[in-house]
This record gives C-alpha cells, structure tokens and sequence, in this order.
C-alpha cells in the first residue's frame, strides 16, 4: 500500500513547483496528501490545489500562529462553506500554540491570545463537527518543552469539552510527552508522527508502544528559504524517511508500516476514506 501524508502545506508553494513535488512525492511511493489551509485565504488554495491534483486533498482552518484577532462571522462563514466542498477531508489546521513570541502580540481586541486560540478552536471543532469531518490539530508548549503543561492542557480541555473525540482526527507533528500521548489516545484520536521522530529518543519511545492502530505520518512540507540548499527542503517525498524511522523503531517492516499507517488514515478520514483508498491502492 502507498503512504499518504496527513499534513502538508504545499499550497504555499511556487505554482510552478507543484508538478516536480508531486512527481518526487510519488516515485517515493506517496500516494495521496493532505494539503492544509492556515488562514481563509490559504485554504481557498488547498481547495483550488486538490480540485487540481487528484493526489491532493484539501484541509481548511485558521492555525492558531495566523489569527490576527477572534474569527469574524465572516471568516467562520466562509470556513463553514469550504469545509462543505467535496475536496475538503479535514478541518486543518487548527489548534493552540502557547510560543512566547505568539502569546505576547499586541492584542486588538483587548483579549488574551490563549482564550482567542481557544475560542477559534472551539469554533473550529463546532464546525468540522457539523460538516462531518476529522480534526488535525496543532499543539506547541513555549520552547517546544514538551513538559511546559501549558499548551497541551488547554488543547486536551477544549478537546474534551467539546467531545471532539467523536469526529476523530490526528495531533500532527506530536512533539508531546507520554502523558499527552496517553491523554490523545484515551480522547480517541491518532498520533502523528513528522521528522522529529527521527531525531528525537523521546518521541521513539513513545513511537515504540503506541498502539499499531493509531499512528499516521506526515511531513509538514512548507516552503523552507531559511534552508539555502534547496534539495534540503523537506517535501512529502521524505515521508518515506519517517516511515523507514517508525519500521525500524517498532521492529516493523516498511510494508507493514505503510499498510498500517494508511488503513489509520482512511479510518480516520471516515466518509472521505473510501475514494482516498483508491489513490493509496492503485
Ligand atoms: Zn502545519
């Protein structure tokens, strides 16, 4: 079975690059990928990219880093009439960020950040709930401590209260600790697993006891010009890295791996699930 990657931002991309990514991404046996929206505006991308590239599906939201202020009526509209189309398979990219740098913005509406994230997350949830659709969700401690018991508290209430554990989804590029893990499993969604993994212990321990159903993988791909060597930046293709890592790591072949990780991602995409497994299987 092919791989398919549950997160990547390739619709902020050069137009012009997209028929190269795609062709590496597919030689490096990806079959399908879900491309996510941060803001509206990016969102309308995705959805313009997947009704371009039958390996692309689109996700929609506002990431948490790209509110400019709570969502307007108007943008929750708007996410509510994307999330309908028939590209759409996710709300994504949603969640809580607890940066220093992101909590400690000038704030227009008079409100802190952490109860805007919240509320736009909320929302968020309300909406994908009603559209029928999974949650890949962002969560970052301030400095990435995985310890820090900020943000991944705030994530898992929201979660809770609003039962979000029934739509089903993913916590992309975990970089959480064992105990969110635990907390993610007990709510009934997926790990996600990006390149992190391979370099970080921490996460393969983690990665090592997990159950085999609830694991999915993903690259992040986004545009990287902070990287001067282009061949550097990451691109779906090195999902097929990140697999190899969690094979090695759980004692796995990479078959199995990607027989496992993809019949995860088709069940966590539920109604969108059957046409994706045509791409996964061809
Ligand atoms: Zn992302």
């Amino acid at each position: 079975m092919k791989l398919i990657d549950v997160h990547v931002h390739i619709q902020q991309h050069e137009p012009s690059e997209l028929g190269g990514i795609l062709e590496r991404a597919a030689t490096a046996d990806v079959g399908a990928v879900i491309a996510s929206g941060v803001t509206v505006e990016d969102s309308e991308k995705c959805i313009d990219l997947s009704r371009r590239h039958e390996m692309v599906l689109a996700g929609v939201g506002v990431h948490p880093t790209d509110l400019t202020g709570p969502l307007t009526d108007d943008d929750l509209d708007q996410l509510e009439q994307m999330a309908s189309d028939e590209s759409v398979v996710a709300m994504s990219e949603i969640g809580i960020d607890h940066q220093e740098h992101v909590l400690s913005r000038e704030s227009s509406s008079g409100r802190p950040w952490s109860e805007i994230q919240e509320e736009a997350f909320r929302q968020q949830i309300e909406i994908a709930r009603r559209q029928r659709l999974p949650i890949v969700f962002h969560v970052r401690e301030p400095g990435d401590d995985p310890d820090a018991e900020s943000a991944w508290p705030a994530a898992l209430r929201v979660l809770d209260e609003t039962r979000a554990g029934e739509l089903g989804g993913a916590a992309h590029y975990f970089q959480g600790n064992e105990s969110a893990a635990k907390s993610l499993l007990d709510a009934g969604f997926m790990v996600s697993f990006g390149r992190p993994l391979i370099r970080f212990k921490r996460l393969q321990e983690i990665a090592r006891w997990l159950p085999s159903d609830r694991i999915v993988i993903e690259t992040d791909s986004y545009p990287q010009p902070f990287k001067k060597n282009r061949a550097k930046w990451t691109e779906p293709r090195h999902l097929a890295d990140v697999a190899a890592c969690l094979a090695e790591v759980r004692g796995v072949s990479v078959d199995e791996i990607a027989e496992q990780t993809s019949e995860n991602a088709l069940s966590m995409l539920r109604d969108a699930g059957g046409r994706v497994r045509g791409l996964l299987e061809a």
